[in-house]
């Protein structure tokens, strides 16, 4: 695994409970989820009218990104949303994307998965009461419960919580045509992406993309989401110039990452001065290990968008990824200085100002780290680095305890407890940490206990 890399970096969070808990499997490892700040914040902008629209709070409905070439989009129990990286290239316009995402959305407001998922949930909360864990605990633990429950699935894709039922997915289809008109947009673009796949009605199950396996087109299903939709007066609504914009550069950032550098270089050719065609060049260039040709296309852009993060942002991963760690430390405290609070930009700044020989530029990548843990408590690439940062301090038992909060949020309950364990040796008791070291050790012992008399129950 590779810890170096922040941005659209592949973020194994929760799946490697999967190793843990039944079979490993390489392709559990292999869709894994893929964390990028600007990705996320596109899909957020997306997708906070349309949660509104349905009436959810959108601070508690989850985006995450997988990392999957193949088609498919889903929604499991806790408000979380996965959308498939294939999804996002298929998308020709936003209002396709939004149309997806308003659907899965209308799988949520219409509670299409409470009732299936029920039983888990309150076990779940049973186990941590009883083991006399804190309401804070529990819920904070909850996402974490959801990360276990999917690790114990082979697949993102195999996962089948939600009950797909034809009525289910009418339903969802009116509820994202609502959605889309109430947040004045249009609904055409669901339309236009059903139609794009309608030749996959004709393939056999197994050659369909997940996403049409689990909702299967049919005409009168199309027809039906056609009706209401024709229907709106914002039918003909087209994007907005920003939303398309964000879209391509989105897909230029994927496509620089996941595909061959020559794909790459095909589809956006030198002589294409786009922005998207130099954002996708700068990436593939610099996994070509291209580094003079990586910095041009990424300078091109920063000289046309001085305040834009992400450009700077990419120039400190493509200067720190190819060793140049001290270089890396200007742009990604720009990028900082533009989206400031941004966590996953507080991580990379942290692990490039760690490497530094000055007691002063670890002493601030710990204050980053934290900084950023507030924000995302499950972050195992944050508490990973904050233990090198106390290990570089000589703080040992604090280093233990990063550890200990990077293995739990991994999933790895036995290092987590026994981490945990020797971290409180050594700490005071009167500090929030060995308070949190005891949580983990309660959590995690419960759990593996758990799964424990689970494995060894006969069969009624
Ligand atoms: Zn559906």
């Amino acid at each position: 695994m590779n810890f170096r890399r922040t941005s659209l970096s592949l973020f194994f969070r929760g799946l490697l409970a999967s190793c843990l808990i039944g079979s490993i499997t390489v392709s559990a490892m292999a869709q894994s989820l893929l964390r990028d700040t600007e990705i996320e914040e596109t899909l957020r902008d997306y997708s906070t009218p349309i949660f509104r629209a349905a009436g959810l709070n959108d601070d508690s409905v989850d985006l995450y990104i997988v990392n999957d070439n193949s088609l498919n989009a889903f929604v499991t129990r806790g408000q979380n949303i996965f959308l498939h990286t294939g999804l996002i290239l298929e998308s020709e316009t936003p209002n396709q994307l939004k149309g997806v995402i308003a659907h899965e959305a209308g799988h949520i407001a219409g509670g299409h998965l409470a009732r299936s998922d029920y039983g888990t949930r309150s076990a779940y909360g049973a186990m941590l009461l009883a083991a006399g864990v804190g309401l804070a605990a529990i819920l904070a633990g909850e996402g974490q419960a959801g990360a276990l429950i999917l690790g114990g699935s082979t697949q993102f894709g195999a996962l089948e919580f939600l009950a797909y039922t034809r009525t289910n997915e009418s339903a969802a289809d009116q509820y994202a045509a609502q959605y889309m008109e109430r947040s004045g947009q249009s609904g055409q673009g669901l339309i236009d992406f059903f139609d794009k796949f309608r030749y996959q009605e004709v393939l056999s199950q197994a050659k369909r993309y997940p996403y049409f396996r689990s909702h299967p087109l049919s005409s009168s299903r199309i027809d039906a989401l056609r009706e209401v939709v024709e229907e709106s007066p914002y039918t003909d609504t087209p994007d907005s110039e920003l939303d398309s914009t964000r879209l391509e550069m989105t897909k230029a950032k994927l496509r620089g990452f996941l595909d061959a550098p020559q794909l790459v270089f095909s589809r956006y050719p030198e002589t294409d001065s786009s922005r998207e065609a130099r954002y996708a060049r700068a990436v593939a260039y610099f996994r070509s290990a291209s580094l003079k040709n990586a910095i041009f296309e990424i300078d091109e852009l920063i000289k046309l968008e001085p305040d834009n993060a992400y450009f700077h942002e990419l120039k400190g991963q493509i200067l720190y990824e190819s060793g140049q760690g001290e270089q890396a430390i200007g742009p990604i405290r720009k990028a900082l200085e533009l989206r400031p609070n941004a966590p996953l930009f507080q991580i990379m700044l942290a692990q490039a100002l760690i490497e530094q020989d000055s007691n002063e530029s670890v002493q601030e990548a710990i204050d980053l780290l934290k900084l950023a843990l507030t924000n995302e408590p499950e972050n195992s690439y944050g508490w990973y680095y904050l233990s090198q940062g106390y290990g570089r301090i000589n703080q040992e038992a604090l280093a233990k305890y990063a550890i200990a909060e990077q293995a739990y949020n991994m999933g790895d309950l036995q290092r987590a407890s026994s981490f945990a364990r020797r971290a409180q040796e050594d700490l005071p008791r009167n500090i929030p940490q060995w308070r949190r070291a005891s949580d983990i050790i309660v959590i995690a012992d419960t759990q593996l206990a758990q799964k424990k008399s689970k494995r060894y129950k006969p069969k009624p």
